[in-house]
């Protein structure tokens, strides 16, 4: 495909607040708006256009556009006054519509003026009822309904929300007083209470208003209208909203749109109620009818809580003809926006209206269910299947599952950064070794450390979940835990861990010691303390074999949707697998190859470790390579296991890369072991060992380790090593061709900058390969190559391909490197750059489009300017975050990489982001 770029995302169709047009009306049947409309009406303005338009009931209204809240903000709380005009001309409108008059007497109008942004943000914003009411309209809605009681009702509701609301005082306040009238009156529930009963509260209520906002309860419609909307718009700053938008990812700038609407009364008797529901069941994804409703009822009493509202199914019996009209409309509407809907409505003496119609949100397990469903029922086809399920959700269908009720009722005691998803329950312990021995003795653990480090992966591999109070979502514990699809929360910074005391402090009230339950959602980062049972999810006992495919309905549905997503997608998808076993698994979820093989990690196995150090502690190259001649076969026998289970798809290993002080003991553990040994005259072959080991840590170490003696700088310095792990590649490839397999070998080098290096390591390389093959008499077609992971070699990227077949992009270093953050510790102050809104998103986890995608732009015209055929990939963590996949399909790399279980996550956002792609082109 033709190499398309662009690096700074753009904003289609954004409105901006310059449009001369910031109204739009909708009723009796026709609406200026529609569902295409929701940056400028909100979701909740588009969909009542659109069921507007579908001459669906829906009472008339008009919506304030989005544009008008950064208006608002633009001029510090005041409004243009072309907007009151506007404003007043749609009043105008509606009146009409209604045929009554705001303000009268006889026959008031009366308004619900409610939020709806771009992204529905649940509960988040506030709401105005019964807008409208004043001493004198009670009395004109009293004549009208001929029910006083519900007219003073209505009217204290009203002074209670924009009480709260608008003039910003406490519910207490006026709850106050409804209780005392109730106790005066010895009357127990509201409903109870009579007409002369609530005008009395009327009056109180009043009188609460004047002591706390200082001012009468305003009796102008106009000013109740103007006061309202401007209090909905500042409720998009409230702290909620935008914790929530935080959360979800939502901008900050896009604002939201006022609706204001007629009112429809649900509670004037019983044969009026209001009620929300779901075309289909939104935690299942089952076809069903679900949903809640309550009679003679309006929209707060749901939320309130202070009634239990009623199974929507039992409708169908109180009112047979509106459950029917609902049925019927609903279904309409899912058919007419090709998703499940989310609605409401409200019944008003038999009548039906409908307040609003989303796309509902569904869990991720629910999602799968109904796209495939929706395919099956030819309401849509696959294509729009897969751009309808998020492909975050599938992480869901992996992780192992909690019994919510049980997860529910416990208290979350800290938060920490969600690295990998799934349910860990565990008794706590400190160390990895402690880990793997408590495991040994059929104990489920909870590793929880301060920071993981390499040698820790032991630990890491047999615990349930992995916790630690420091590091980022690309720190250690992060990256492997993804990597081994194990429950990981990294940076719970109210954990203070003594590992040596064995005991676990999280805030100032909880203190927990070793051995002690402690439990945790990988996918939310919430902790608690206490013991919740786990299983695995049935996609990865279909992976692991332990179920088959066709047995789990779930599953059958699972590779159904990926397999549609393949048939879009123009990405490769690759793993990062280390091992035989993860490999296996990339393999089960459809991985194209794999994309990173850290050899380091190999190092680290049972055995090897000791090996590795003699390596390290050799003082000559005989030394030196008769310890990695011990390496050899044990790295051979690694990449023969990989070659296999990938079954001749490409595998591309990496030689080694992190510093080599990482495969030694800490300095100051050794000093503290050397000391208590001479204290206590324990002198000996074991102490000079200690000696010599610690004499090499302080030769070895180094103030900036990320910057230092790491990646080809190892390779350079000792050329060995890269002879070894070639030979160790090419044989096992070789023997696999030997025994009828197929092995794709690509030798990559890291953290190359400059041509020369990568043409110094080359060099080596394919002359062990020609070695190993005369040797062998066996031909195998490998590449060589390297990641591009320093600025520099993104740069000069157009010299570096003369030597590369290749390349890697290593976004993880490259973020690293091109911000200058650590990604060890760049979680400790992400927060800040979050709150001071320097950064929006993590960009470990996310990649920095604007930035860094720069270079991996650049370094990818520069590498194909001088070899068009360049094969290009990423491994780095953003191989799989979607908006980051989006990204590197259009700079138009072949493949991204990423951790086995994240494979299904990629394949789907691969597709969507070639769909979209076709769209916008
Ligand atoms: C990277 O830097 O993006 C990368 C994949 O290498 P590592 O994470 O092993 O440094
Ligand atoms: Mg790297």
């Amino acid at each position: 495909m033709a190499n398309k770029r662009r690096t700074t995302p753009v904003r289609k169709g954004r409105p901006t607040s310059k449009s001369s047009k910031h109204l739009y009306f909708f009723g009796n049947g026709r609406a200026e708006g529609n569902r295409t409309m929701r940056d400028l009406l909100g979701g909740k303005g588009a969909g009542l256009a659109e069921m507007t338009n579908a001459k669906l009931p829906v009472p008339p209204g008009f919506t304030i556009a989005t544009t008008v809240c950064t208006l608002y903000y633009e001029h510090k709380g005041k409004l243009p006054s072309a907007i009151e005009q506007e404003m007043r001309v749609h009043l105008k409108k509606l009146e009409a519509a209604t045929r009554a008059t705001f303000g009268s007497a006889t026959n008031p109008l009366l308004v619900s003026v409610r939020s709806g942004a771009k992204f529905s943000m649940p509960g988040m914003m506030d709401t105005i009822l019964n807008l409208g009411l004043n001493d004198t309209t009670v009395e004109g809605l009293k004549k009208q309904t001929s029910n006083g009681r519900f007219a003073y009702d209505s009217y204290r509701r009203f002074i209670q929300m924009f009480g709260n609301v608008v003039l910003e005082i406490g519910k207490n306040a006026f709850e106050h007083e409804l209780e005392a009238v109730k106790r005066e009156r010895g009357v127990k529930q509201d409903p109870d209470l009579d007409e002369a009963a609530l005008r009395e509260v009327v009056t109180r209520y009043k009188r609460v208003v004047q002591t706390h906002a200082k001012r009468g309860f305003p009796q102008d419609p106009l000013e109740q209208l103007g006061l309202a909307r401007d209090a909905v718009f500042r409720s998009w700053q409230n702290p909620r909203a935008k914790e929530y938008r935080r959360i979800y990812d939502i901008p900050d700038h896009i604002g939201t749109a006022v609706n204001v609407q007629a009112m429809v009364f649900g509670n004037t008797g019983d044969r009026s109620g209001t009620g929300v529901g779901f075309t289909r069941n939104p935690a299942t994804g089952a076809k069903e009818f679900y949903g809640e409703f309550l009679i003679n009822a309006q929209g707060e009493d749901v939320v309130a809580g202070i009634r239990t509202p009623k199974p929507i199914a039992e409708l169908q019996t109180l009112m047979p003809a509106t459950y029917k009209q609902l049925r019927d409309i609903t279904t309409r509407l899912e058919r007419h926006y090709k998703d499940v809907q989310d609605f409401e409505f409200t019944i008003q003496d038999g009548h039906l209206f409908m307040l609003q119609t989303r796309n509902g949100k569904r869990t991720g397990y629910a999602a799968v269910v109904i796209a495939t469903d929706l395919v099956a029922e030819k309401l849509i086809s696959p294509k729009q299947a897969v751009l309808q399920v998020d492909p975050e959700a599938l992480t869901q269908l992996l992780a192992p599952i909690f019994d919510p009720k049980a997860w529910a009722a416990m208290p979350v005691a800290t938060k920490g950064l969600p690295a990998s998803p799934g349910a860990a329950s565990g008794q706590v312990v400190f160390t990895a070794d402690d880990a793997v021995e408590w495991t040994r003795q059929g104990k489920k653990v909870m590793l929880v450390r301060k920071e993981t480090v390499p040698d820790d992966i032991h630990g890491m591999f047999v615990a349930q979940g992995i916790l630690t109070a420091t590091g980022g979502m690309t720190s250690h514990a992060a990256v492997v835990g993804r990597q081994m699809g194990k429950p990981s929360v990294v940076g719970a910074g109210a954990l203070d861990v003594n590992e040596h005391g064995k005991t676990l402090q999280i805030g100032k009230g909880i203190s927990l010691k070793e051995g002690d339950w402690l439990s945790f959602d990988g996918l939310t980062g919430e902790v608690k303390v206490g013991q919740v049972a786990t299983k695995a999810s049935e996609i990865l006992q279909v992976a692991h074999g332990e179920l088959k495919g066709q047995k789990s309905d779930i599953f059958r549905r699972f590779n159904q949707l990926l397999t549609w997503a393949d048939s879009f997608r123009r990405l490769g998808v690759r793993a990062n697998a280390d091992q035989p076993d993860q490999a296996e698994i990339a393999y089960g979820f459809g991985a194209n190859g794999i994309g990173l093989c850290r050899t380091e990690h190999m190092f680290f196995g049972e055995g090897r470790i000791a090996i590795v150090q003699r390596m390290i502690l050799a003082d000559n190259e005989a030394d030196r390579r008769a310890a990695l001649n011990d390496l050899l076969p044990l790295q051979r026998s690694d990449f023969y296991g990989v070659f296999k289970a990938m079954r001749g798809l490409p595998v591309t290993i990496r030689t080694i890369d992190p510093p080599l002080h990482e495969f030694l003991p800490k300095r100051e553990e050794l000093m503290v072991d050397i000391a208590r040994m001479e204290a206590t005259g324990r002198n000996g072959h074991e102490l000079e060992e200690k000696r010599a080991l610690l004499k090499r840590v302080e030769q070895l170490h180094e103030f900036n380790p990320m910057l230092g003696h790491r990646g080809v700088r190892l390779g350079i310095t000792y050329p060995e090593i890269t002879e070894m792990q070639t030979r160790a590649i090419l044989e096992a490839a070789c023997q696999l061709t030997k025994e009828g397999g197929k092995a794709v070998p690509e030798i990559m080098i890291p953290l190359v900058g400059d041509v020369r290096e990568l043409r110094n390591q080359n060099a080596i390389v394919r002359r062990v390969a020609d070695e190993v093959m005369k040797d062998r008499g066996v031909k195998v077609k490998y590449l060589v190559g390297t990641m591009i992971e320093v600025p520099r070699g993104s740069i000069m990227a157009d010299e570096i391909a003369q030597e590369a077949e290749f390349f890697s992009f290593g976004t993880n270093d490259l973020t690293q490197l091109t911000y200058g953050f650590s990604r060890d510790d760049f979680g400790k102050f992400l927060n800040s750059y979050r709150e001071h809104k320097i950064l929006e998103r993590d960009p470990f986890v996310s990649l920095d489009i604007e930035g860094v995608g720069k270079l991996v732009d650049m370094g990818t015209r520069k590498g194909r300017a001088t070899r068009p055929d360049l094969k290009i990939g990423v491994c780095g963590e953003h191989g799989g975050d979607p908006p980051s996949i989006a990204f590197f399909d259009e700079v138009g790399l072949d493949y991204v990489s990423c951790g086995p279980f994240r494979i299904p996550v990629a394949r789907l956002a691969a597709a969507q982001a070639a769909l979209r792609e076709k769209e916008t082109d």
